[in-house]
């Protein structure tokens, strides 16, 4: 049993400054110097989950093996650390009051007042060391959502400092994370906003152990030392983050500050062992320094907020690296195509792909870019809804059945080629309750994901209620599209091709999930060597 340290990320001043990077960048490093190590997100909303959220609120609800539905820092952490996260990894303050009342329920606080303190915050204590207490993890970095001073954080910080207390000073400590804006009219870095959000953190009982301060411009010695000497750490503890070329850049930067021998000091670690990120800066060498560049289309009806096709694009940069290719991304908005445009707004791309969705916004043009990249022998990824999509247009245009579609859009259209599951037909609730997680999938040996995957039992995450019908399983492939991946205990279709067509494969699942700097997800791997191919035509 591992005696389990705890690191817990805090933001103040504003939010979006990176922390799930930052955690993920320490993480890394600790894990790099021999440290077993998880990261953990703390959500101060009352949503039980981000799955019911809508893209533009929040981002990609990125899912787990064991289907949690989940914030897309989860992804970041996955990506870097090259290791599965679960549902112990995100919490929300929704989850945290329904454990709460349900225990209330039962009678479990025997005749007590439930409060926020201390009811609220033991529960919020328990789920931070439910992960230590596995004995599996020799630190647990815990990134708090949101920025200190929120009304919403305030039992969150709290636990934190009672959890500080507990724990003594050499198990717990505290990273904030800051901006120090410049101001250009004065052309200085500017320190106050950081000494207000430290002040605001020590007025809930909690005094930072290290800063992070975000910058466009270097700090000088002279500004750290005002830091420090205003936020009650010393000077070595205040760690400049600069802007970075790439997140992926973030790990060595902390590595050059020194945060990880920082935090190993005051954890009373071993910090003999020095990072080496070989492989970490294998991938990045090749993906700054591409020998040649495609252009990939990729269609949504969420495109103006790109983080919420974050694992894809991230799974793009992943690939590119493993093939020296620059992957630029098309942006293109499902509504915006129409049979007027299509051909105008998707010419001269090297491959399209079609990515997940729920609803009727925006479906024709997903249909009219599968047909383009079908009928043009471009290089084809249909993710989930686009997958459902390109059986879809497979169904209309070369099966002939006009009235093929998906019963999630048209539900009593003539040839629902796309329905319900059968067990997902007396669902009434929203919230967890798709086919979420990891499934077994069979593959056929000759076939292109075959060629991908080189194995023939694969297991991907999966997140949607509607699935190809089986009923026109033979029809559909007597026609030349194959299934090629299938659910060996349902029988379901999880993956289509149309093998006379250069690259063209259509996936259930979201393989972009599980790709990580270490592990380029195979299926995207050859998705972007298709299109270099194309892009040499
Ligand atoms: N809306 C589709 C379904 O529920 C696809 C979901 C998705 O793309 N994640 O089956």
């Amino acid at each position: 049993m591992k005696n389990t340290k705890y690191v817990f990320v805090t933001g103040g001043v504003t939010s979006s400054l990176g922390k799930g990077i930052i955690a993920a960048s320490l993480a890394k490093l600790l894990q790099e110097r021999g440290y077993s190590v998880t990261i953990q997100k703390l959500d101060p909303y009352i949503n039980i989950d981000p799955g019911t959220l809508n893209p533009y609120e929040h981002g990609e609800c990125y899912v787990t093996d064991d289907g949690a539905e989940t914030d897309l820092d989860l992804g970041h952490y996955e990506r870097y650390l090259n290791i599965p996260t679960s549902q112990a990894n995100n919490v929300t303050t929704g989850r945290i009051y329904q454990s709460v009342i349900n225990k209330e329920r039962k009678g479990e606080f025997l005749g007590k007042t439930v409060q926020v303190i201390p009811h609220i915050t033991d529960e919020i204590k328990e789920r931070i060391q439910i992960l230590g207490e596995t004995g599996d993890y020799d630190i647990v970095i815990t990134e708090i959502g949101g920025t200190v001073g929120d009304i919403e954080s305030l039992p969150y910080v709290e636990s934190v400092r009672q959890m500080l207390w507990e724990k003594g000073e050499e198990n717990a400590i505290v990273i904030h994370l800051t901006l120090v804006p410049y101001l250009a009219a004065a052309g200085e870095l500017k320190t106050k906003p950081t000494q207000h959000s430290v002040k605001s953190l020590m007025q809930s009982g909690v005094s930072p152990d290290i800063l992070v301060c975000r910058t466009e411009h270097e700090i000088s010695d002279d500004i750290k030392r005002k830091l420090a000497l205003f936020c009650n750490v010393k000077k070595e503890d205040v760690i400049q983050s600069i802007d970075a070329e790439t997140i992926y850049d973030v790990p060595n930067l902390m590595l050059q500050e020194g945060l990880d021998a920082v935090v190993l000091k005051k954890l009373k670690l071993d910090s003999e062992k020095q990072p080496q990120l070989v492989e970490w800066n294998n991938f990045l060498q090749k993906h700054k320094n591409p020998t040649s560049e495609v252009e990939i289309a990729l269609i949504g009806k969420y495109v103006e907020l790109h983080d919420s096709y974050k694992s894809i694009t991230e799974a793009f940069i992943h690939a590119g690296s493993s093939n020296e290719t620059k992957v630029n991304v098309r942006w293109i908005h499902s509504e915006s195509l129409t049979p007027k445009n299509f051909e105008k707004k998707l010419k001269g791309v090297d491959g399209i792909l079609v990515a997940p969705g729920f609803g009727d916004r925006g479906i024709d043009g997903k249909i009219k870019a599968v047909q383009y990249a079908r009928e043009n022998n471009i290089p084809f990824l249909g993710i989930c809804l686009g997958m459902q999509m390109a059986v879809i247009e497979f169904a209309k245009n070369v099966l002939g059945l006009k009235d093929a579609f998906s019963t999630e859009m048209k539900s009593n259209c003539l040839h629902p080629v796309i329905n319900l599951m059968e067990s997902q037909e007396n669902v009434t609730e929203k919230g967890g309750t798709m086919r979420l997680g990891a499934w077994d999938c069979k593959i056929t040996k000759d076939s292109k994901v075959f060629e991908a995957y080189k194995t023939e039992l694969i297991s991907e995450r999966h997140r949607h209620r509607y699935e190809f019908n089986n009923d026109y399983l033979t029809q559909i492939q007597k026609a030349g599209m194959k299934a090629t991946g299938i659910n060996p205990k349902t029988g379901l279709v999880e993956i289509v091709e149309v093998p006379s067509h250069p690259w063209f494969v259509g996936v259930q699942y979201h393989p972009e999930y599980k790709s990580t700097v270490l592990n380029p997800h195979p299926l995207f791997v050859d998705f972007i060597k298709a299109a270099k191919t194309q892009s040499e035509k």
